[in-house]
């Protein structure tokens, strides 16, 4: 299983798991299942959107405030 890196869309943690592609770990500091996925840069946000978008790209590694990258 490959090492993935998330960031968690309700308390902005980063954290790195080793999981199924497909499958998404709660976040390990406040259990939120809110989760975004990490990938060589970019964040892919799940299913339900992320209401926190700014408007703004993403910043790579910081992606707390991205809408969902492309
Ligand atoms: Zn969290």
């Amino acid at each position: 299983m490959p090492l993935l890196k998330f960031i968690c869309e309700d308390c902005g943690h980063i954290f790195e798991e080793l999981t199924s592609a497909d499958k998404k770990p709660p976040c390990p500091k406040c259990a939120s299942p809110r989760v975004a996925r990490c990938y060589q840069g970019k964040c892919f946000f799940g299913a339900s959107g992320s209401s926190k978008g700014t408007g703004g790209g993403c910043s790579g590694g910081n992606c707390i405030g991205c809408s969902g990258c492309s």
